[in-house]
C-alpha cells in the first residue's frame, strides 16, 4: 500500500501512487533550472507606508522582506549581492508627492530649515509621480537615487550622506551593466558609457569619503573608522592612487579595532595594490 493511499475519494486517486523521492510522474514536470526561474524579485519585497517629513503625505513604497533575502557575497566596494535581487535599486525612499528622497538610513524627521531648504528648491517645482507598485527598473532606480542626491545637495547634508549616495548609485550603474548580456557592438558602447557614469560616481564617493573622514566623527554613513578607511583605499586603488591607498590599508592592519575579516580583506586589497605596481 501507497503511504499516499485514501485519496482516491477526493478525485485524487492516481496520485496515490507518486513516490516521495521521484517526481519522474509529475505532469508537466519543470526542471530544477526552470523551478528557479519560478523566484520572482517581487517576492523579497513588500510594500510599506511611509510619512514624508516635508509634506505629511503618507505613500507606499516597496521595501527588501528581509527575512527572505539572502545575502551572498560582496564586491571590493562593499555593494551586496543578493540571490534573485539587486537590493541597491530599493534604498531610496521617495515621497511621489513632495519630491523628498533619502536612502532609508536617512529617511526620517528633519529639523524646519531643511524642509524650507527641500520646499523652495525642490516641492515647488516637482511634479507628482506615481507610487512604485511593483518591482523598479534600474532606469528608474537611477532616477530615484539621482533625486535623492539633488536632496541631500540642497538640504547641505554631510559630506558622507552624499559619498554614500554616490557610491551606492556606482552600485546601480554597475548592476545595470552587469545585466547586458549579449556582446553586440551596441551594446558594448551602452556598456562603456555605464561604466563611465559609474566611475564619475566613484570619484565622487571617493572625494565625499575622504573629506567626510576629515571633519566628521564615526560613525561615517554607518561605518566607524576602520571600514571606513577600508572603503577609501578600494576606491583609491580604482583611481590608482594607490600610495594614498596602501596607507589606509596599513592603518585597518594596524588597528585593534579591526575585525579578523577586515584584516582579512586588507590584505587582499595590500596583494593588489602590490600586483598593480609591479606591472
Ligand atoms: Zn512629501
Amino acid at each position: 500500500m501507497s503511504i499516499l493511499s485514501g485519496l482516491s475519494n477526493l478525485g485524487l486517486g492516481d496520485l496515490e501512487d507518486l513516490k516521495v523521492y521521484d517526481d519522474n510522474n509529475i505532469k508537466g514536470k519543470v526542471s530544477p533550472e526552470e523551478k528557479e526561474k519560478t523566484v520572482d524579485e517581487i517576492d523579497f519585497l513588500l510594500a510599506k507606508e511611509y510619512e514624508c517629513p516635508v509634506c505629511n503625505a503618507k505613500f507606499k513604497q516597496m521595501v527588501l522582506r528581509s527575512n527572505k533575502a539572502r545575502m551572498i557575497g560582496q564586491d571590493m566596494d562593499l555593494r551586496p549581492h543578493y540571490y534573485y535581487i539587486d537590493v541597491t535599486k530599493y534604498d531610496v525612499i521617495m515621497c511621489p508627492h513632495c519630491g523628498y528622497a533619502a536612502l532609508l538610513r536617512y529617511f526620517g524627521p528633519l529639523p524646519k530649515p531643511h524642509r524650507e531648504l527641500i520646499k523652495t528648491n525642490i516641492s515647488s517645482k516637482f511634479k507628482e509621480t506615481e507610487e512604485p507598485k511593483g518591482i523598479i527598473s534600474y532606469e528608474e532606480a537611477l532616477v530615484r537615487y539621482k533625486i535623492a542626491l539633488v536632496n541631500a545637495i540642497v538640504r547641505q547634508a554631510k559630506n558622507s550622506e552624499k559619498a554614500y549616495i554616490c557610491l551606492k548609485t556606482s552600485w546601480v550603474l554597475r548592476g545595470m551593466r552587469e545585466m547586458i548580456d549579449q556582446n553586440t557592438p551596441e551594446n558594448e558602447k551602452k556598456k562603456a558609457e555605464l561604466l563611465l557614469q559609474e566611475k564619475e560616481y566613484q570619484k565622487n564617493a571617493m572625494e565625499g569619503f575622504i573629506a567626510a573622514r576629515g571633519n566628521e566623527l564615526p560613525p561615517i554613513a554607518g561605518m566607524n573608522e576602520v571600514a571606513a578607511d577600508y572603503l577609501i583605499a578600494v576606491l583609491l586603488v580604482q583611481f590608482e592612487r594607490y600610495a594614498d591607498a596602501a596607507k589606509l590599508v596599513q592603518g585597518v592592519l594596524g588597528s585593534n579595532k579591526a575585525t579578523a575579516n577586515q584584516k582579512d580583506k586588507a590584505r587582499v586589497l595590500i596583494g593588489e595594490i602590490k600586483n598593480a605596481l609591479s606591472k
